[in-house]
């Protein structure tokens, strides 16, 4: 790849810390990272680098998605189209999802269960530039249980299946692993809030993952199955539809990550199942869970957890009038917290979460040149990520409206 020298100017870098932003700002891009940051009147601007006029734009780190599945099929019309796709068309379809989520200023994401891993054949070809695409972190296929959540011909019971499987994932390239400890709603049976996995399995995997040094999340509606796991050590817990304040208070003592992925049980996302042909039931699970889910949310903000932005949806994902993942962050501000607490969960934290926060997360020198431009500072109004004018992801552009 052959890059340029870059230099953005301009722009307002916004504070993630709180403090005041760096005005009239000079951003120096060398190759993938970012060499200086800091005030025009202190930082010059080589002659040789290309200019790209901020002016009047508020810059953050690039958003960061850690509940994303780039093959995602939900029950409806679309499965029943999808139902003989081959790891070929699997591929080109996540490829093309991978730059839609790019160009929405998404360029780090993690996959908590995708497919044949197709997903770990794509991050290496996004990482060697064969394909444009957000940073990948995946956790290879989900490791799931017979006739729990997720369930499908690669199912393990047990301890002893339930470690080999961790270890089948680690070896094919996950860093991550995905377990389903309770009911959830694309499940046609099973109680969302109920624990599926016993407490033995449950801490099986944790252990065999972390002889690895991958990490652990679960799949959790269930307050019961949630406490298990926090207590058997794992490492972050996705959804929460049904948790309590007793163990969202856990979570927080514990120092386990929570991703709501909220936008997948409120009503702004009802349009987005009926479009897809979602069945009967799937809407009704939908609707059952969205007031509690919601309250979980909410809590888990006054516990002061640690929350990092995932959707469940595809980032671009149309949602309310922008994509699932600005309405995710709003939804966060609608549920108690700051707009920069928010814009924090969408970039900071899930960076830490993913032990990336030396590379991304922050617009530093010697971390990726991942940044976004948006036209008002998001750190006082979170909705000024729907205007989002230019996208850069390891000093290349991928969207630019700057005028
Ligand atoms: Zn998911």
């Amino acid at each position: 790849m052959i890059f340029e020298l870059i230099a953005i100017v301009g722009a307002s870098v916004v504070n993630l810390d709180g403090g005041a932003p760096i005005e009239n700002a000079v951003i120096i891009v060398d190759g993938e990272k970012v060499t200086a940051v800091g005030r025009a009147d202190t930082t010059p601007v080589p002659p040789e680098a290309s200019r790209i006029d901020a002016t009047g734009t508020w810059l953050i780190p690039g958003l960061v998605n850690v509940h994303v599945h780039l093959g995602l099929v939900l029950p409806g019309l679309l499965e029943a189209e999808l139902a003989n796709e081959s790891d070929a068309a699997l591929a080109l379809r996540m490829a093309k999802n991978a730059r839609d989520t790019l160009r929405a200023g998404v360029t780090t994401i993690r996959l908590p269960g995708d497919s044949r891993h197709v997903d770990i054949a794509l991050a290496r070809a996004i990482e060697r530039g064969q394909a444009d695409g957000p940073r990948i972190v995946s956790a290879g296929e989900m490791v799931d249980i017979t006739g729990g959540h997720g369930a499908d011909e690669t199912t393990a019971d047990g301890p002893y299946e339930l470690v080999k499987a961790v270890r089948r994932e680690v070896a094919a390239g996950a860093s991550w692993i995905k377990i389903a400890i309770s009911g959830g709603i694309a499940t046609p049976v099973g109680d969302i809030a109920e624990a599926l996995m016993t407490p033995e399995e449950i801490a099986a995997v944790i252990d065999a993952a972390h002889r690895f040094g991958a990490k652990v999340t679960a799949h959790s509606g269930s307050p019961r199955a949630t406490r298990v796991a926090v207590e058997a050590g794992i490492d972050a817990i996705e959804h929460g539809y049904f948790l309590t304040r007793e163990v969202l208070a856990l979570m927080k003592d514990e120092g386990t990550w929570f991703v709501p992925t909220i936008v997948v049980s409120q009503p702004k996302t009802m349009p987005f199942f009926e479009r897809i042909g979602s069945p009967a039931w799937y809407l009704d699970r939908v609707r059952s869970v969205g007031p509690r889910h919601f309250r979980a949310l909410q809590m888990a903000v006054e516990e002061g957890v640690d929350i990092a932005l995932g959707t469940d949806q595809f980032p671009f994902e149309p949602n309310d009038g922008t994509t699932a993942t600005v309405r995710e962050a709003e939804y966060y501000v609608e549920a108690g917290m700051s707009d920069l607490d928010a814009l924090r969960a969408a970039t900071t934290a899930p960076a830490k979460m993913l032990g990336m926060d030396n590379v991304i997360g922050a617009i530093e020198p010697g971390k990726f040149a991942d940044l976004v431009a948006v036209t008002r500072d998001p750190s006082a109004d979170i909705s000024s990520l729907r205007d989002m004018v230019l996208v850069m992801k390891g000093g290349r552009i991928y969207l630019n409206e700057l005028h």
